[in-house]
């Protein structure tokens, strides 16, 4: 099956489908199948990361597909504990091995990890492995302006995107305008606050999907396509895999998009970045 996913151009030339499928706290022994059941509704970019212990399922789901290699986008992450130089050589060699893959299309550093101050030196590592072609594209994850800024400053290549929790209650005006402004693409994490955050109880939500005749997980993930972001909603289930997929024939209109946008409350659901080491 095709969806009419769309794709977003990245500052070194490739480009990224929009909507993707993520994996965080997908047990390892459901992952298979549940990412057989996000490639069989039509997901083809698919968001992991080493931390989560579930990119051998990831592969395992991406082999029995017998889908194109050309036609996925997958994403890995560098953990923390092998922030460096060749700690992170070798953390790349190992998620390559355990998803099965020649190359991934974007390889990020999880967290800025400030009080390592190891992140300038691993992004050389990154901007190695990108060189070497086995990541497509390179980026960070949880990077605040002020981590950017460094980055930007002291290092070649400018990151493809900035992987950071983001939803209508938790905007980050800051660092996005930041993080736009250089060029580079937003990816919202926890794109439905997890579950955390009560945001299909909020009424500009409810009233948003009677009139669009969609759920509330619907307007939320159409709020972040028409803001340009880039999102991975997660979920267990074949349903609302489908369901959080079917977002291509409606559009929120200006005032559905600014009364979303009103629910900004600086309501993070996740640890602050400074504070994740
Ligand atoms: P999410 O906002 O996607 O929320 C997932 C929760 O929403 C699940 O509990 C699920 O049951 C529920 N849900 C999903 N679809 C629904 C629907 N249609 N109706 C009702 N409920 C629904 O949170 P997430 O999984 O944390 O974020 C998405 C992805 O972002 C992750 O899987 C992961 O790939 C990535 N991520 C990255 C970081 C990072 O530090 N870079 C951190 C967290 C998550």
């Amino acid at each position: 099956m095709t969806t009419p996913v769309p794709t977003l151009a990245l500052n070194d030339g490739h480009t990224i489908p929009q909507l993707g499928f993520g994996v965080f706290k997908v047990e390892p022994e459901e992952t298979t199948r549940i990412v057989s059941d996000a490639l069989q509704v039509g997901y083809r970019h698919i968001d992991t990361a080493a931390i989560y212990g579930n990119e051998e399922g990831v592969g395992a789901a991406l082999a029995e597909s017998g889908i194109p290699r050309s036609d996925l986008f997958v994403t890995t992450k560098l953990w923390n504990d092998q922030q460096g130089t060749e700690s992170a050589f070798d953390a790349f060699d190992e998620s390559l091995e355990r998803l099965g893959l020649d190359y991934v299309d974007l390889y990020l550093i999880h967290w800025p990890t400030p009080a390592k101050d190891r992140y300038v030196e691993s992004w050389k590592a990154l901007e190695k492995i990108r060189e070497s072609g086995r990541a497509r594209s390179i980026g960070v994850s949880n990077f605040l302006a002020p981590h950017l800024g460094r980055l930007l400053g002291e290092t070649d290549i400018v990151p493809a995107v900035n992987q950071i929790e983001l939803h209508p209650a938790h905007q980050q005006p800051e660092v996005t305008e930041f993080t736009r402004a250089h060029g580079i693409q937003v990816q919202a994490w926890g794109p439905l606050g997890q579950g955390k955050y009560p945001l299909f109880d909020e009424p500009v939500v409810t009233v948003a999907a009677e009139t669009h005749g969609k759920t509330p997980a619907q307007v939320v993930i159409r709020w972040h396509l028409q803001a340009g972001n880039i999102v991975f909603p997660k979920s267990n289930r074949r349903d609302r895999m489908v369901e959080n997929l079917d977002v291509f024939d409606f559009e929120l209109s200006r005032t559905d998009m600014s009364t979303i946008s009103a629910l900004e409350r600086a309501g993070r659901v996740s640890a602050h970045p400074n504070d994740v080491n």
